[in-house]
């Protein structure tokens, strides 16, 4: 039987308990985790107050793919980010989702973040749905093939702009 479950707690020990009543009665689980889970390895959340989208106007997909400026400006604010998301480790919610993956109870985790963090604590990348991608790496709209942010950022430091054609894959 599929049961899809939020928990809504009055407080917090109940709600754990709950959590734990749930996990412990259900033979499979697939999680969908947001920022909640990376908030404390140092992720920003981008939609709270004081967020990186309230000072900063997201760049939505069509328009950086029509404008290189946009594309510059998207990678600008991207490498700025870059200590952030090499510093984060995984945290308490991460590891505990990894040990019921490694024990067998969860197949495959579907996840807003785009930090990696879940493929870090022990998930195969095969069993991470990421709804917004990753942004650990970076992938060419034209072929899918995957770049190490590195490379992208010496070419962008170099050029001035980010690469538009390839040389051979690092990833
Ligand atoms: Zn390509």
């Amino acid at each position: 039987m599929l049961r899809i479950v939020s928990v809504i707690a009055l407080d917090l020990r109940s709600g754990v308990e709950q959590l734990g009543d749930l996990i412990a009665e259900a033979s499979t689980i697939v999680p969908f985790t947001g920022a909640g889970i990376s908030t404390e390895c140092g992720i920003p959340d981008f939609r709270s107050p004081g967020g990186l989208w309230t000072r900063h106007r997201p760049i939505p997909f069509d328009e950086f793919v029509a404008s290189s400026e946009a594309r510059d400006e998207s990678w600008r604010r991207r490498f700025a980010m870059q200590p952030t998301f090499a510093a984060a480790r995984p945290g308490r919610g991460h590891r505990a989702l990894a040990s019921l993956y490694k024990a067998g109870k969860i197949p495959a985790i579907v996840t807003q973040n785009i930090d990696n963090l879940h493929q870090m604590s022990g998930f195969a990348a095969d069993h991470v749905v990421e709804l917004h991608g990753n942004t650990t790496y970076a992938r060419c709209i034209g072929c899918g093939q995957a770049y190490d942010l590195h490379w992208v950022r010496q070419r962008f430091e170099l050029d001035g702009a980010a690469p538009t054609a390839s040389p051979a894959p690092t990833r």
